[in-house]
C-alpha cells in the first residue's frame, strides 16, 4: 500500500517520540525508584540507630534502673512510625513490648504496611533486628526493631512515589500530544512543497508551461527542487517558442522563393510577361535559394547525425582558421573589408574538416554582416587547457535580447532579415553543434551597429 509522504513522515516522528518518551520516562521511573529506594532503606538504617541511641539515653547507670515512661514515648513514636519494639534490659528479661501496650496499632500497621507495598508490587515482608544498647560501651540491654524489609514506604513516600509516576505520566502524554501537533505540521511543511512541485510538473507535462510557483519553504533541497521545476517549465517554455518560431521562419524563408517564381511564372502563362531569357533566369535563381535553403537543412541534419562520431586527429588551430581566411578573403576584399588574422599555433585535437566549417561560418557571418569599409581580426589564443579561436567584426551588431537566439535553426535577426545577404539561419547552429560535439562552447558579444566578437572555446583534452 502506498502512503502519502505527509503520513508517512507523521507516522515516524510519532514512532520515534513514543519510543524515546516511553524509554525516557521508564528508565527515569526506574532510577529515581531505585534511588529512592535506597534513601528509604539508608533512612531506616539510621532510624533503627537512632532508636537505639534514645533507648540507650534511658537507662540510668547509678539505679540501674529504666526510665519507663520515656522508654513508652520512644516506643510508641516508633510504632507510629511503623516499627515495633521490644526492648530488653542486659539479662534479656522484657522491659517494653509494643504489642503489649497497643495490640490493634500493631496489627494495624502490619496490615497498612503491608497493604501499601502490594499495591506497589515491592517484594518484601516484616523482619526483626536485634541492636544492643550500650552506655560507654558498656552493653545495658537491647532491642529487637521489626519492620518491614528490606524498605518499606510510609504515607509520605507512597504519596511522593505516586505523585512521581503521575508526573512521569503527564509529561510522557504531553510529550507525545506535542509531538504529534509538531509532527503534523512539520510533515505539512515539508509534504506541501512536494505536493505542489509533483502537481506542477503535472501541469508542465500537459503542456501549461508558464505556470510558475513560489518556493514557500526555507529548506534548501526542496527550495532547489522548486527552483528546478521552474527552469525546466522556463527551458520548456521557450523551447515551444522556438519550436512555434521555427515554423514561422521556415515557411517564411520557403515562401519568399515561393511566392517570387511563381507569380513570375503565373505572368509568363497568362502572357502578361513575355518569356524571357533574363526572367526564366531570375526564376531559375529563386529556385536555387530554395534548393540552397534544402542543402542548408540537409547539412545541419548530417552535421547533428554524424557529430557522434567525429574523426579527431592533432590539428592546429591556427591553421584552421587560415584556411577560413584565405577563403573568404576575396569576398571581403570585394566589400572593401579590412580582415586580418593574429594568434599563435595552437595544436589540439579536433576534427579537422569540421573545424574549418565553423571558422568558414563564423568568418563569413562576418563578412555578411559588415558594411563596406569595415574591419574584420580573427585570433587564435593558446593555453594549456584550451584553445580560442575569436573572429570580431565591426558590423551591424546583434540586439541584446536576441543574442540567447541567434545559434536556434532558422533563427535571424530583424536587422538581417531586411537585408539581402544573409542566409536561412542555419550557419551558427551548425557552429554550436560542431562546438559542442567538441566539448567546447561557443559565446557571444554584440552591441547594435559597433559589431560583434564570437569566441569559440575548445578544451585540450
Ligand atoms: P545566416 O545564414 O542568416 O547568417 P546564421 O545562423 O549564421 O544564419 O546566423 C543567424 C543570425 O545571427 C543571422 O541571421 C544574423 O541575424 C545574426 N548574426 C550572425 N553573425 C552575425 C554577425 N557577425 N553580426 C551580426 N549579426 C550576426
Amino acid at each position: 500500500m502506498r502512503r502519502s509522504l505527509r503520513t508517512q513522515l507523521t507516522l515516524s516522528i510519532l514512532l520515534i517520540v513514543f519510543v524515546t518518551v516511553a524509554l525516557s520516562s521508564i528508565l527515569s521511573n526506574w532510577f529515581i525508584n531505585r534511588g529512592f529506594e535506597d534513601y528509604v532503606e539508608r533512612q531506616e538504617q539510621i532510624r533503627s540507630e537512632k532508636i537505639v541511641d534514645d533507648l540507650s539515653e534511658q537507662y540510668n547507670s547509678f539505679t540501674r534502673s529504666w526510665n519507663q515512661d520515656f522508654l513508652h514515648t520512644i516506643g510508641m513514636y516508633a510504632l507510629y512510625d511503623s516499627y515495633i519494639l521490644k526492648v530488653y534490659d542486659v539479662d534479656g528479661v522484657m522491659i517494653w513490648d509494643a504489642e503489649n501496650h497497643d495490640m490493634t496499632k500493631c496489627w494495624q500497621v502490619m496490615d497498612e504496611i503491608s497493604a501499601r507495598m502490594e499495591k506497589l508490587k515491592r517484594d518484601g515482608g516484616f523482619v526483626s533486628h536485634v541492636y544492643d544498647i550500650e552506655q560507654s560501651g558498656v552493653k545495658v540491654g537491647s532491642v529487637s526493631i521489626t519492620y518491614y524489609g528490606p524498605y518499606f514506604f510510609n504515607e509520605n513516600d507512597f504519596r511522593f512515589i505516586k505523585t512521581l509516576n503521575t508526573v512521569l505520566l503527564v509529561v510522557g502524554a504531553a510529550a507525545g500530544g506535542i509531538s504529534v501537533v509538531v509532527g503534523g505540521l512539520l510533515a505539512r511543511r515539508i509534504a506541501r512543497p512536494v505536493t505542489k512541485t509533483a502537481y506542477i510538473a503535472k501541469q508542465i507535462s500537459e503542456g501549461n508551461y508558464n505556470i510558475r510557483f513560489e518556493s514557500e519553504t526555507n529548506t534548501r533541497e526542496l527550495n532547489d527542487l522548486v527552483s528546478a521545476i521552474n527552469d525546466l517549465a522556463g527551458a520548456l517554455s521557450e523551447q515551444e517558442n522556438l519550436r512555434k518560431q521555427l515554423t514561422t521562419n521556415m515557411a517564411h524563408e520557403l515562401r519568399t522563393p515561393l511566392t517570387a517564381v511563381s507569380s513570375h511564372l503565373e505572368a509568363m502563362i497568362e502572357g502578361v510577361w513575355e518569356i524571357t531569357p533574363e526572367r526564366i533566369a531570375s526564376c531559375h535563381e529563386e529556385v536555387l535559394r530554395l534548393g540552397n535553403l534544402v542543402a542548408d537543412l540537409e547539412r545541419l541534419a548530417k552535421v547533428e547525425a554524424d557529430n557522434l562520431n567525429l574523426n579527431l586527429a592533432e590539428n592546429d588551430l591556427m591553421e584552421v582558421a587560415r584556411i577560413a581566411y584565405d577563403s573568404l578573403e576575396a569576398e571581403a576584399v570585394k566589400k572593401n573589408l579590412s580582415m586580418q588574422i593574429t594568434g599563435e599555433h595552437s595544436y589540439l585535437k579536433i576534427d579537422r574538416e569540421r573545424m574549418i566549417q565553423v571558422a568558414i561560418n563564423l568568418v563569413s557571418n562576418a563578412v555578411k554582416y559588415t558594411p563596406e569599409g569595415g574591419i574584420i581580426h580573427i585570433e587564435v589564443k593558446d593555453d594549456d587547457k584550451r584553445s580560442l579561436l575569436l573572429i570580431k567584426d565591426s558590423g551591424i551588431g546583434i540586439p541584446e535580447k536576441e543574442l540567447p537566439l541567434i545559434f536556434e535553426r532558422f533563427y535571424r535577426t530583424d536587422k538581417s532579415r531586411n537585408r539581402k545577404t544573409g542566409g536561412a539561419g542555419i550557419g551558427l547552429t551548425i557552429v554550436k553543434s560542431i562546438v559542442s560535439a567538441h566539448s567546447g562552447n561557443i559565446e557571444v558579444e554584440s552591441e547594435t551597429d559597433k559589431g560583434s566578437l564570437f569566441t569559440v572555446s575548445i578544451p585540450k583534452s
